[in-house]
């Protein structure tokens, strides 16, 4: 009768009690007589586009089920924690005023964790924006169900009629993109819409310069098509803590105040001001003004490592499975090229994840390491395009363990640090063919 008044549209009883009783179920519902023989009945294909709740005795294993639909058992996944997302929201908004508002900066699908997710996680959070690199991230999230306000960072060569349909907000950052946007505008009928004026104060990638404000503000008051809803800059050098560097920083301040009372002077309604991104939140808060942009904190990565950032926590893990172990002896190679050179009787893992998945073929040779049965094991010779072998003779783990390639054990930072990159690129070079789940705790 619960099945039939939840309006349960599939119901699959597992166990020898639910088998007996299948009759008293509507005619559609599945029996099994015990998880074995569901899990060798049905495979994740069997299932799409549906919400399934699992429920049962721990005696039953159902874990086993969970394992199966989110397709942890053989494949690469990036694992995304929204609890720690949440969290990691949390610790940045207590150190703004309560009035502060924050944009997440959800470019490059949410920094590779996944954009949608992410912007449920914060629109539930309270987030006052989202901002996103191009128009197409933002028409999807709308697509999707996001209703708080969006910003387009980079709406070049867009399609206007996607851009207004979907109440998407352009960035401005010359007099030519006003001027084009404007008669957009008005070829959509539409006004009052908002922009953001980006000012350059010494990123010197985009934006405008305090010259330009006076003819920026006489083409904004002669028209109603856009308003200007906010005006912001971005650091350099935030997350650089240093004499030199911090007087650079205080030197856009100064010149974003400047810009930004030109262009308030020209208006009645109050437009928002915001500079800071994670680290300025953290180390410059008498300069949030309005508004805040924070973006690599949200994902748990510590930047300063100066220990303010301790209450973070980590967000994404890429984990894999070990697929093949072999036994070499010394003198044995491992490999494209003959790279990797056995120096002892070695067990050799190969693990499903390759350069193609975002495992960078830098990290060959030992330059990298992975954490496979409870302890860091090199990867040995030359990554591969879908597979990478690693050394784990110290270890005594099977074919079916768990690997961990970032996470827990392996802070991505440490990863970036040993391919003289930055965080944010290793966590966006994680290629769209690896699954990304989501789990809350
Ligand atoms: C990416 C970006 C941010 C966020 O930077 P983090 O260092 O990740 O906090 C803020 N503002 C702009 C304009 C950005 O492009």
């Amino acid at each position: 009768r619960l099945v039939a008044q939840r309006r349960i549209s599939r119901f699959i009883g597992i166990g020898p009690e639910m088998l007996r009783h299948s009759a008293l179920f509507a005619a559609d519902a599945e029996f099994y007589a015990s998880t074995d023989a569901f899990l060798e009945a049905r495979s994740v294909s069997d299932f799409a586009n549906e919400q399934i709740l699992i429920k049962g005795s721990p005696k039953f294993g159902f874990s086993r089920i969970a394992d199966m639909l989110e397709a942890r058992m053989n494949e690469t996944v990036l694992e995304v924690n929204l609890d720690a997302v949440a969290s990691n929201f949390n610790f940045y908004r207590s150190h703004l005023r309560p009035d502060t508002l924050v944009v997440c900066m959800l470019k490059a699908s949410g920094y590779g964790a996944g954009s949608y997710e992410l912007a449920k996680t914060v629109q539930d959070r309270g987030a006052g924006y989202i901002a996103v690199a191009v128009t197409d991230e933002g028409a999807d999230l709308r697509k999707a169900g996001i209703t708080m306000p969006i910003m387009v960072l980079n709406p070049k060569v867009v399609d206007y009629h996607t851009l207004f349909a979907n109440r998407l907000e352009p960035e401005i950052y010359s007099l030519d993109m006003a001027r084009e946007i404007i008669r957009e505008a008005r070829k959509y009928g539409v006004s009052d819409y908002p922009v953001h004026i980006k000012i350059d104060t010494g990123m010197h990638r985009l934006g405008f310069f305090k010259e330009q404000l006076p003819q920026l503000v006489e083409l904004l008051q002669s028209q109603s098509a856009i308003r200007p809803a906010s005006v912001f800059s971005h650091l350099a050098v935030a997350d650089m803590p240093s004499e030199a560097m911090d007087s650079y920083t205080r030197q856009q301040f100064a010149y974003f105040d400047e810009c930004s009372a030109l262009l308030q002077q020209g208006f009645k309604h109050h437009i928002l001001r915001h500079i800071l991104n994670t680290a300025g939140i953290l180390r410059f808060p008498d300069h949030q003004f309005d508004m805040v942009r924070l973006g690599i904190g949200l994902y748990g990565i510590k930047i300063l490592n100066d220990g303010s950032e301790d209450g973070l926590r980590p967000v994404s893990s890429l984990n894999t499975m070990v697929i093949s172990i072999k036994e070499w002896p010394s003198g044995t190679t491992i490999g494209y090229g003959r790279r990797g050179v056995l120096s002892r009787p070695s067990r050799i893992a190969t693990i499903p994840i390759g350069y193609a998945d975002g495992l960078n073929r830098h990290l060959s040779n030992g330059v990298g390491q992975v954490f496979v049965g409870g302890r860091r094991c090199p990867i040995v010779g030359n990554i591969c395009m879908d597979q990478c072998m690693v050394d784990v003779t110290d270890t005594d783990c099977q074919v079916g363990d768990r690997v961990e390639i970032f996470g827990e054990h392996i802070p991505v930072s440490e990863i970036a640090d040993a391919l003289g990159t930055i965080p944010y690129e290793v966590l966006t070079s994680v290629s769209t063919r690896v699954k990304r789940v989501y789990y809350r705790e």
